[in-house]
């Protein structure tokens, strides 16, 4: 009989008025007994729905299973059967809009702790794991992959799997792509991202740090020098912005900026090369994800208030619930239904206050979501030393514009098949640099998708010839 309460094993996490104060992780994972317990509330329903509801259709119900029988392994196997990062992703997926919406449990109650669940699985892999990778042989082709985020990563560990010789070439000094720089420790361990790069690298990928292409090297260069294949996984992480008077000023960061300084250039601490200082009172212009971490971050480094500035109302939020709980509960104030018009400055152009209009919500816009229109003289002045504008971000127009043919769309995406081929004879692309901003598991998939595609390609042009 399965466990029928309505309710998931809550997660433990850091109480909030300690966790505000460090960059430790805020969700702790469950323990064996909490898994177990969770585990049971799964039905094994035979039309899986909730498969559906994975971009990349992991086998929910088995590795479910598994863990209902203790085969931690085993839970692990099915996970790493569809997905490369189930550390992370059970970290950071917004589950509520995936797996976890279409959770037959969820009508009467809540889901299964789906996430939760996988989050356990692959952290139990990676601390009982023995060393027993075996490097494929190699099958004698090279493939290049540009960028090492979840999409790149993906694709490079897929290929290294079928013995292809790849190296991926990395702008950043450090691998990672958003799972470093952009979401930050608290959220999602660095030391997660790096074990999971380690295993590409015993796989044999090859790994070349600082290399932006476009300036060091050419798309076209690359296939010069023997590269049959290449995948473009360079993200988007071009910040946008307002385009209001004061954007200047000195204090206003692009959350990117601000997120990097902090998680790759440590600007938490005194003796940083850059850090940040005299934010205390901070206001984070945006509602998604990034907007919540830029705001929690603001938060560890000494603010004494924060606010989420957002022009819709709470219900319209982008954030995974979750971390709209967190940031909630750490103290962020929310100003929903807001929107900047000005950012005030003082004598020396510091930032000294963001002059904002209340909106309300009128008829629904393209997105489907209600569109919001500023209220008449409700005009307000928020007192903040410091802003933060995390409205979106769009692909980098450095690898289009330095590359012969490769098509893009208005937004400046580039433009692919259902195979994740671009315009370009063996160039495949995927991950944000095709969808625009999204999410980690959707760049997965489209690495996986691409890594298949390339496979193919270079099998056939070999029988071919
Ligand atoms: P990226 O992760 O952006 O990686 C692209 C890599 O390419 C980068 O390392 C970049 O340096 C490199 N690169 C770029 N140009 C070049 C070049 N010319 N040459 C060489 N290298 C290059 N998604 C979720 O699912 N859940 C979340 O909770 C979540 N939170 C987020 C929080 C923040 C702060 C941000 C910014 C994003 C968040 N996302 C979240 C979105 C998610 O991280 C991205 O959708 C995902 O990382 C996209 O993966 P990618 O591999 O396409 O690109
Ligand atoms: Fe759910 Fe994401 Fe895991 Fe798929 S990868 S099962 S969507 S948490
Ligand atoms: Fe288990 Fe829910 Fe999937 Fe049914 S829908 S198999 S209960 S996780």
């Amino acid at each position: 009989m399965p466990n029928m309460s309505p309710k998931k094993n809550e997660m433990p996490v850091q109480p909030p008025e300690a966790r505000r104060k460090n960059f430790d992780e805020v969700a702790l994972g469950y323990t064996e007994e909490q898994a177990i317990n969770e585990a049971d509330r799964c039905l094994q329903c035979k039309h899986k729905p909730c498969v559906a509801g994975c971009p990349v259709h992991i086998n929910i119900p088995g590795f479910i299973l598994a863990i209902k029988n203790r085969d931690y392994r085993k839970a692990y196997e099915v996970l790493a059967e569809s997905s490369s990062l189930p550390a992370v992703c059970g970290r950071v997926c917004p589950q509520e809009s995936q797996c976890e919406a279409n959770c037959v449990r969820g009508i009467k109650g809540e889901p299964v702790g789906i996430g939760r669940l996988e989050r356990f699985a692959a952290d139990w892999y990676l601390k009982h794991a023995e060393d027993d990778l075996v490097k494929p042989e190699p099958n004698g082709h090279k493939v290049a992959v540009i960028g090492s985020g979840p999409a790149g990563l993906t694709c490079a560990g897929d290929l290294a799997r079928l013995g292809y010789d790849v190296t991926i070439f990395e702008a950043l000094h450090v691998p990672g792509g958003v799972l470093v720089y952009g979401i930050p420790e608290f959220r999602l361990p660095k030391e997660i991202v790096r074990k999971e790069i380690e295993v590409l690298k015993k796989l044999g990928v090859k790994l070349e740090t600082n290399m932006v292409i476009g300036r060091v090297m050419s798309i076209d260069e690359l296939l010069d020098n023997g590269f049959e294949a290449i995948f473009v996984g360079s993200g988007a992480g071009l910040p946008r912005f307002m385009n209001i008077p004061g954007e200047n000023a000195n204090g206003v960061y692009s959350a990117n900026e601000f997120l990097t300084r902090i998680n790759l250039m440590k600007a938490y601490k005194d003796d940083s090369a850059t850090p940040i200082k005299n934010a205390k009172k901070v206001a984070v212009v945006g509602g998604g994800n990034v907007a919540m971490d830029a705001a929690r971050c603001a938060l560890r480094l000494g603010a004494e208030e924060v606010y989420i500035v957002y022009r819709r109302s709470e219900a319209e939020m982008p954030a995974r619930l979750e971390e709209v709980h967190h940031a909630k509960e750490e103290g962020v104030i929310f100003k929903t239904l807001s929107n900047p018009v000005e950012i005030l400055t003082d004598e020396q152009g510091y930032v000294a206050g963001m002059k904002c209009i209340e909106m309300e919500l009128g008829e629904p816009d393209a997105s489907g979501r209600r569109s919001p229109v500023p209220k008449p003289d409700s005009e307000f002045v928020l007192d903040v030393d410091t802003v933060i504008i995390a409205i979106g971000t769009s692909p980098n127009p450095l690898i289009r514009n330095t590359t012969q043919g490769l098509e893009t769309n208005r937004h400046g995406c580039l433009i692919v098949n259902e195979e994740g081929l671009t315009s370009r004879e063996g160039v495949y692309a995927g991950g944000d640099a095709v969808t625009g901003a999204a999410t980690v598991i959707l760049a997965m998939g489209a690495g996986k998708t691409a890594a298949a595609s390339i496979h193919k390609y270079i099998q056939e042009k070999h029988n071919q010839a």
